[in-house]
């Protein structure tokens, strides 16, 4: 048990080092991005699978990518990890779905996973629409070299009408980091939840200081009108799989809260909340937030209780 535990911790810690400190700050999260054909070899893109009628995705390359088709041309969500190996495997993919330009680009946050690929689609015609502070936080982080900025921008919400589709783009609160961005194919009624979900690891991969806000955020999912998710890696999620993770939040939450109630510290609250039967869905191992988690929350539950957004500047 404890050599699972410990894997569980290192893996949470590798590929979210960033995150666990603390910093939500843009980080080429993709980690292997930068070194093109190596990481097209560890994470090939994906063949496309359809969704629905004119929907697909594309997986891996770094992360889920979602394809939707109008007459008039194609709406992206996410650009996977840089390199010239995933650039030509996904334009081939897109290719083999429409031979129509991509016209529209969301991305859902600023890791080098879901952005590399942007410049290309600008090349090539496209308007890449995004959040202002993902934007700044491209800009103040080390992306800040990757091309391919959202040149539309907008400050919280986004409802972008083209060829007959609609998709918004909505900012509900930080999770992952602070520029979380919920894409919602409204038309076909399927959401990107990105990493607030990701089946690449055993835990959400949240930081105790923005987990505070994940039940607020899970609320407004909620109230959009979709049947179908799709999280940062992994297969689709059905509305049921939505409500069910965030019961399992709201049941994480209660247990955190009781714990401070029940005179819990900052250095004690680790060892007395049980994780070990909390899951996300599909996946099989339990959550497993690391004692700097737990330390996060403590102090973010105290200046922030009700977990509401930060005003994303
Ligand atoms: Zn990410």
């Amino acid at each position: 048990m404890i050599q699972k535990r410990m894997f569980v911790l290192l893996m949470i810690t590798g590929i979210h080092l960033a995150i666990a400190s603390g910093a939500a700050v843009a980080q080429d999260q993709g980690g292997r991005g930068g070194r093109g054909r190596g990481a097209a070899a560890a994470d090939p893109v994906k063949t496309a699978t359809q969704i629905k009628p004119d929907l697909w995705y594309i997986a891996d390359g770094g992360a889920n990518s979602v394809v939707e088709v109008t007459p008039e041309g194609l709406i992206l969500g996410d650009t996977k990890n840089p390199g010239a190996e995933i650039e030509t495997a996904f334009i081939a993919e897109i290719k083999s779905i429409s031979p129509l330009p991509v016209k529209y680009v969301f991305n859902t946050h600023p890791h080098g996973d879901h952005i590399s690929h942007n410049q290309y689609f600008i090349d090539h015609g496209a308007t890449v629409i995004g959040l202002k502070h993902l934007k700044e936080l491209w800009e103040s982080g080390n992306l800040n070299s990757t091309p391919g900025k959202p040149t539309v921008l907008f400050d919280k919400d986004y409802d972008l009408k083209f060829g007959g589709a609609e998709v918004e783009a909505h900012y509900f609160g930080s999770a992952h980091t602070d520029a979380d961005t919920i894409v919602f194919f409204k038309t076909k009624k399927l959401v990107m939840l990105s990493d607030l979900v990701n089946y690449a690891n055993p835990s959400p991969g949240i930081s105790g200081t923005n987990a505070v806000q994940v039940p607020g955020i899970l609320d407004k999912v909620l109230k959009l009108d979709f049947d179908t998710a799709i999280a940062g890696r992994g297969p689709l999620l059905t509305r049921a799989d939505v409500q069910a993770y965030q019961r399992t939040w709201d049941t994480f939450m209660t247990r955190v809260k009781d714990a401070i109630k029940a005179g819990a510290t900052k250095e004690t609250l680790a060892s007395q909340v049980k994780q070990d039967d909390l899951f996300s869905p599909g996946l099989k191992a339990p959550w497993a937030f690391n004692a700097n988690f737990f330390s996060q929350l403590f102090d973010a539950l105290k200046a922030n209780p009700n977990g509401e957004p930060r005003q994303a500047e």
